[in-house]
């Protein structure tokens, strides 16, 4: 027979509650809702348990498992070869996602009021590992909306640089990267993820060179009420994620990848490499 330490084990590793947590943010539209609905139609069909529907007005909570073939930052090397690949078919990792309302003005500041909340918690169980910025690609060659979209990753960056330098050097806070979801890759009109970084990267410039300019005539008349921050430090260089990263530690990835559209209906591989960037943060 099995020694029982070896039940215990198994029980204690099924039974374990998913302790990482990823928040997803992102103007409406874009697709968050439609994503954790895939992610937990994958999940259920996994373990055979039936999936909630939830619609954009609500803030909500899933858990979902992560397919057993997509590795993990702690176990990289996990392979359809790797004998590891059983364990992880039987035991499936899972993680958690939190939706957030993408309604009126109030979305922005309630996505960052929820990002605050998640990242400044101690507890293990509610500890925030990643943002998922999702954006709908089709959509950013519209100047409004584009404005939008980097206006709200613009504040949703600056939180975490602001986050990244509290942290004193003895407890470090531990990093929260970012996840640029370029969604709707199938649409004929979406920009491909190069260019979608490209023109967010160049609109968030724009912002910060604006706020800086308004800063600096507020400073004319009045005195300055501490110093206000500029995402990415480096004012004399143009805005780059690259620049973000080097200068303030908070990574930032831009992905394709499609949550409709023919290729995710058959096989569920539009979302496939957001599922490893996830992983890799396990
Ligand atoms: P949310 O406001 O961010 O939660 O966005 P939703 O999940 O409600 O999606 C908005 C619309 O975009 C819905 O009609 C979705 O069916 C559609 N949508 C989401 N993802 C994709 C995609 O990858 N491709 C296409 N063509 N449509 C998508």
């Amino acid at each position: 027979g099995v020694p029982i330490a070896l039940h215990i084990f198994f029980f204690q590793a099924v039974a374990s509650p998913p302790s990482s947590n990823f928040l997803l943010l992102g103007p409406s539209g874009a697709g968050k809702t439609a994503f954790t609905t895939l992610l937990e139609a994958k999940s259920s069909l996994a373990s055979n348990k039936s999936h909630s529907t939830h619609t954009s007005q609500q803030s909500t909570l899933v858990t979902v498992t992560l397919p057993p073939t997509v590795p993990t930052g702690s176990n990289r090397y996990r392979s359809v070869n790797d004998p590891s690949l059983k364990e992880a078919t039987r035991n499936p990792i899972r993680y958690r996602v939190r939706d957030t309302p993408g309604h009126g003005k109030l979305r922005a500041s309630q996505g960052i009021a929820e990002l605050q909340a998640m990242s400044q918690s101690k507890d293990i169980k509610t500890r925030l590992r990643g943002v998922v910025f999702m954006v709908d690609t089709a959509a950013l060659v519209d100047e409004a909306t584009l404005r939008d979209t980097a206006t709200y990753l613009h504040d949703v960056l600056l939180f975490l640089q602001k986050r990244a330098k509290n942290g004193s050097s003895s407890k470090r806070t531990t990093d929260i990267p970012v996840l640029v979801a370029a969604n709707k890759q199938d649409l004929f009109t979406a920009l491909p993820p190069g260019a979608v970084r490209e023109k967010l990267e160049a609109e968030i410039d724009r912002i910060r060179k604006s706020k800086t300019k308004g800063l600096l005539d507020a400073s004319a008349d009045t005195e300055l009420e501490g110093e206000e921050e500029i995402l990415g430090n480096d004012e004399q260089e143009a805005f780059s994620f690259k620049l973000l990263e080097h200068e303030v530690g908070v990574k930032v990835d831009v992905v394709g990848g499609a949550v409709k559209g023919d290729l995710q209906e058959e096989f569920g591989s539009g979302v496939r490499r957001w599922e490893e960037w996830i992983g890799m943060c396990l």
